[in-house]
């Protein structure tokens, strides 16, 4: 749906986030479609838009959550993700989280290391529980993506190896207090070639059947993690269906539900950045537009050197190379670097597509700036989910130790 970002930053002022819950919508529904030859759960990674609006959206859908901090699973029961859709993953998880977790009664903790599982175990029994729990596997594929987004190799610090993972398995069986139902893979984010995840999630398949055969454990859920790849620039995406065909295909024999826990894929694409220009200047040979949006906002060209699609509102004569930057006392506060933009004025808007991932999530008050407005569009019609933050929210718990 075409979004009038004009009148929103009438309405709304900027900088601002707007996502189109109807895309949303679609995204997830394409997923949840792609699997529907076998049991599914689609748990909405909520570390990439955690908004409390967004989510309720996606559960509205039937989705779960996957969760990374013990604050995304209450965010995700507050607006209403049923307890028994929700997963709590994370390399360090602390004792009061994983405490929590169980008093919850979420459907599984995803364990990452040795010392982890000893712990839930320990935390069960002072709760007098029995934890269900998954295991991450780091089954070292290269998913080649950006080394900061990818996970699934051994020099990453996700997961563990295979033979670690059987111990797990055998040490968890044989605990009163731990029941492993699931086993889980997530080998990086922004993929775009299905061959890794094939490899990743054959192997991950293989060692299901062993445990099964050899040790007698039955798992339920098998999480094949996120990392679905969405179009920044012109990047060719895995097909959907085969995605899905290619997971179940490596399930023969295999009666257990497959879990899936996208991202990006199912809110990237839906929002844009939408900031005004300020004003632009030529520094030597090298021209500036600079605009009230920075990289406290959105980082990931920062953190990342990621790409967004850039365009001028409703100008496109006189172009010329420019790079798009913030107010923010840093040369790494960029959007884009030697991009073809035309000619701007003050009060020109500017919007940054496909950041509905990512974006606000990572957000900062780096300099002293308010977190933006964040807004849905549905059905045609807008609505806040975000009111901007005030100075007033930025002072609020530091102000009374003034002395
Ligand atoms: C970040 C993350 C995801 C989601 O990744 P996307 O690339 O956004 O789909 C899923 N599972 C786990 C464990 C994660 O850490």
């Amino acid at each position: 749906m075409k979004i009038n970002f004009k009148e929103l930053a009438n309405k709304y002022q900027t900088p601002y986030y707007v996502y189109d819950f109807d895309d949303i919508t679609k995204q997830y529904n394409e997923l949840k479609d792609a699997f529907k030859a076998r049991k599914s759960l689609i748990s909405y990674a909520v570390k990439a838009n955690s908004n409390l609006s967004v989510v309720q959206h996606l559960a509205k859908q039937g989705a779960g959550a996957d969760c990374v901090s013990i604050g995304e699973v209450k965010r995700a029961l507050k607006v209403g993700v049923p307890k028994y859709k929700i997963i709590f993953s994370g390399v360090g998880k602390t004792d009061d989280e994983i405490r929590q977790a169980l008093e919850f009664d979420i459907l599984m903790i995803n364990v990452e290391s040795e010392a982890e599982l000893r712990r839930v175990a320990l935390m069960a029994k002072e709760l007098n529980k029995e934890a269900r729990i998954s295991i991450r596997v780091n089954p070292n594929v290269d998913p080649k993506t950006h080394p900061y987004i990818s996970t699934g190799l051994h020099e990453n610090k996700f997961g563990v190896d295979l033979d670690t993972a059987k111990r797990m398995y055998i040490f968890a069986k044989k605990s009163e207090n731990l029941d492993p139902v699931g086993i889980h893979c997530h080998i990086g984010s922004q993929l775009t070639e299905l061959e890794p995840i094939k490899e990743a999630v054959n192997i991950i398949a293989d060692l299901v059947r062993n445990l099964k055969s050899a040790l007698k454990i039955e798992l339920k859920f098998f999480d094949v993690g996120g990392g679905l790849g969405i179009v920044y620039d012109n990047e060719t995406l895995i097909d959907t269906y085969k995605y899905a065909q290619t997971v179940l295909d490596s399930l023969f024999g295999l009666d257990i539900t497959v879990v899936c826990e996208p991202g990006r894929f199912i809110v990237g694409n839906s929002g844009t950045f939408v900031t005004k220009v300020l004003y632009e200047k030529v520094n030597g040979d090298k021209r500036f537009v600079i605009v009230d949006g920075a990289m406290n906002d959105l980082l990931r060209p920062a953190l990342y050197d990621a790409y967004h699609k850039i365009e001028v509102l409703d100008k496109s004569d006189d172009k010329s190379e420019c790079n798009v930057v913030g107010p923010v006392c840093e040369s790494g506060d960029f959007f884009a670097k030697n991009i073809e933009l035309p000619k701007t004025e003050h009060n020109d808007l500017i919007s940054i597509a496909s950041a509905g991932a990512y974006g606000f999530t990572m957000a900062s008050n780096y300099n002293t700036r308010g977190k933006v407005a964040e807004i849905a569009v549905e059905n045609g019609q807008d609505r806040l989910i975000r009111k901007r933050e005030t100075f007033e929210d930025l002072i609020a718990l530091e102000e009374e130790y003034l002395q």
